[in-house]
């Protein structure tokens, strides 16, 4: 910018400059050419009338009248010739002066300011004449008060000069053409005083001081009228740098011209023509203020330019600063993005986001692995949604409508809904308004809490507290006897089968079959008094009845007792497969024996009711062993354990017989638990139960 202010100031210099110059030039040129006109002028008006005297000096008359002054008419006609030919000459006044300085004759010796009889001994003009030499001079005239030129010639007779004619020219004519100029014209004589000119207070100036006896000269010569006195003129002159001419400078008035001097050497006159510098300086300042006005521009360009590449240059700056905030905002969005998306992952609460009509609009990942649904199954998708159960469509329904109209419970509610895979998922729905950026409510917002396992484990410990219920309140009205009645019904069966075969064999006199058949009957009666003994012992909890016995031979005493010949009565083939040597546990016998006879029963009633041919029918006993444990499986191949059956087993009361107790498994259980062992129920591969005894194995016989 500086530089172009610097250029700007320059260029107005430069032009002021040039336009000075310029003008300079013109104006020289102007006043060169019209000083050369004027000077042609000037020196033909000075010179026209100077042959006037020498042609009057020939005239016979004029040297007859030198001679003879007091001769009137020879004046007279001198007076007459002269006046003839200064009106036919148009020169002011022509005259003849004698050698005392005397005018004798002149053309105006009939007006007033005649010029007869005056002394013109002084003039210059006079004297050059006198000594045979023609005169040239102007002043003011003695008689007249007026400027004009003198010119004169000597009157010579046979090579002696007995006088003078002269004559005055008027000047005015010139002067006044001058006038018609702008600006100063004006002439100096030899001496440099000002003699004629169009300005008036210049006249009779010195232009440069005179030496005393030029002054003395003047003022005895009466040149410039009798009252003259050196005064300077009210201007200085300066010489121009390195240029021709000089310079008028006018104090006071503030006025400079431009000076140009034609000297005329013959007449010892130097004429001065001037130009008012005003042009100049108005051509300077008109180029001044072009060329301003064009700097003005070139700056307002300049500054234009400079606001518009600043302006440029702050966009450039905006648009960076705007992408780089841009591209950090992008970076915090994807940041937000990134962190949110790991956050929704991370939920184990499921989100589901839909709009006002009920359309999801949003799953997270916990909410499509609770249904089983990829988001872009479930996301578009309008009530009914697939993850409904359809056992409880009306409860969704409902439910739906009631958050779409803006009623949902801030506690929540829960919601049965159906995985893809078929499985029950029980949840709790919890509904906010899903409001956007502008805070309008555009649709609903769920958290899904999936409470399958609480709601699980809250059934089964509600399953739990109602059987302990139930076994609490038989307890009180007497399980004992329930459990006693059951486990007596075998040996009291037994008893009266056994009862009824004496009385027969007695009858028949069979004494030896009797025999045995009482004594099988007393076994009984001792095994059901036995029974009832234990079993009180049990009850109040006495370990002592426990001691090491061989689960083999347990087997054995069963299938003795009742399970040969229960299996025979069904048509039901028993077979055994028992592991090598005996398996010593630590239990209470008898009812270990009480234990495998009633799941032997158990699979011969099963076999019984089941509609599988009898050829099939079998029993099987099998006994196993490792190092800690002994087990002995009851297999048959009746209906096997429904799921609905295998669950309740052991449930106290659970039976499916029309005539059972539902006690039996359940004593079972809690007898084998109470040895340290376990009993389970499985089905059998190829059809059928199998009922397994597990109990820990004495490692020593006793
Ligand atoms: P109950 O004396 O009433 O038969 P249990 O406790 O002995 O009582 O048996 C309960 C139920 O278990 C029976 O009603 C029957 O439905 C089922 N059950 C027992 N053993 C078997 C088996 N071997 N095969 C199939 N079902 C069996």
């Amino acid at each position: 910018m500086a530089a172009v202010v610097g250029l700007a100031v320059l260029l107005v210099l430069g032009a002021g400059e040039w336009a000075t110059r310029n003008e300079l030039d013109n104006q020289w040129d102007n006043l060169r050419r019209s000083g050369e006109v004027q000077a042609l002028a000037l020196r033909g008006v000075a010179t026209r009338y100077s042959y006037l005297p020498f042609t009057a000096a020939q005239q016979p008359l004029i040297a007859e009248l030198l001679h003879h002054p007091g001769a009137q008419s020879l004046r007279n006609a001198a007076n007459a010739y002269l006046q003839a030919i200064n009106a036919n000459a148009g020169s002011d006044t022509l005259y003849v002066i004698n050698t005392d300085g005397l005018t004798v004759a002149s053309s105006n010796w009939d007006t007033p300011t005649s010029f007869v009889n005056q002394n013109y001994g002084n003039r210059p003009y006079f004297r050059d004449a006198l000594q045979g030499q023609p005169g040239r001079f102007y002043g003011v005239g003695k008689t007249t008060g007026e400027p004009g030129l003198f010119a004169s010639a000597p009157v010579v007779e046979n090579g002696r000069v007995i006088g003078v004619v002269a004559v005055k020219v008027w000047m005015q004519p010139i002067v006044d053409t001058w006038a018609q100029l702008r600006d100063p014209v004006f002439v100096t004589d030899e001496r440099g005083i000002v003699f004629l000119g169009s300005v008036f207070p210049w006249l009779y100036k010195t232009t440069r001081s005179l030496p005393e006896q030029d002054v003395q000269q003047v003022q005895f010569d009466e040149q410039y009228g009798a009252r003259w006195a050196p005064q300077p003129v009210p201007w200085k002159t300066l010489q121009r740098d390195s240029q021709p001419g000089t310079e008028i400078v006018v104090p006071g008035t503030g006025k400079r011209y431009l000076a140009f001097e034609e000297r005329l050497p013959d007449l010892g006159w130097t004429l001065t023509l001037t130009a008012d510098s005003k042009a100049i300086a108005l051509a300077r300042q008109q180029a001044w203020a072009l060329a301003s006005l064009a700097s003005g521009l070139l700056v307002l360009g300049a500054l234009y330019w400079q606001l518009r590449e600043r302006r440029l240059a702050e966009n450039r700056q905006a648009r960076i600063e705007l992408e780089q905030r841009v591209h950090e905002r992008t970076y915090a969005l994807q940041q937000a993005q990134a962190f949110r998306q790991s956050m929704e992952d991370s939920l184990l609460v499921g989100m589901r986001a839909r709009d006002l009509e009920g359309r999801i609009v949003y799953v997270n990942a916990a909410m499509c692995d609770m249904v089983g649904y990829a988001a872009s199954e479930l996301i578009g998708s309008l009530p009914p949604y697939p993850y409904w159960h359809p056992d409880d469509l009306d409860r969704h329904w409902n439910d739906s409508d009631t958050v779409l109209a803006g009623k949902a419970s801030p506690q929540g509610r829960e919601n049965r809904l159906r995985h893809r895979n078929g499985s029950d998922v029980h949840t709790m729905f919890y509904t906010t308004r899903l409001i956007d950026g502008n805070g309008q409510h555009i649709g609903w917002m769920s958290s899904v809490v999936d409470i399958t396992a609480q709601k699980r484990a809250e059934e089964q410990q509600q399953q739990r507290e109602a059987q302990l219920q139930r076994v609490q309140r038989v307890i009180t009205v007497g399980e004992m006897a329930s459990t006693l009645a059951h486990e007596l019904n075998q040996p009291l069966a037994a008893l009266v089968n056994y009862a009824a075969a004496a009385r027969s064999l007695a009858a028949q006199g069979k004494t030896e079959l009797l025999h045995d058949s009482l004594t099988a009957l007393s076994a009984q009666a001792l095994r059901a008094a036995d029974i009832v003994g234990r079993i009180r012992r049990w009850v109040r909890q006495h370990p002592e009845a426990r001691e090491p016995c061989d689960l083999n031979a347990a087997v054995d005493q069963s299938l003795d007792l009742l399970l040969r010949a229960e299996a025979r009565r069904h048509g039901v083939a028993v077979r055994l497969d028992l592991a090598q040597g005996p398996l010593h546990v630590n239990a209470d016998r008898v009812l270990l024996e009480q234990v495998v006879l009633n799941l032997g029963l158990n699979a011969l009633q099963a076999m019984q009711t089941h509609a599988t041919p009898p050829t099939e029918h079998e029993l099987l006993l099998r006994t196993t062993a490792d190092a800690r444990f002994a087990s002995l499986e009851v297999l048959d191949r009746g209906p096997g354990l429904a799921p609905e059956i295998a669950e309740r087993l052991f449930e106290p009361f659970f039976t499916t017989r029309s005539d059972g107790l539902g006690l039996g498994l359940n004593i079972c259980r809690s007898i084998v638990e109470s040895m340290g062992g376990e009993l389970r129920a499985n089905n059998r591969d190829g059809g059928g139960a199998v009922f397994e005894i597990r109990l820990p194995r004495l490692s020593s016989p006793p």
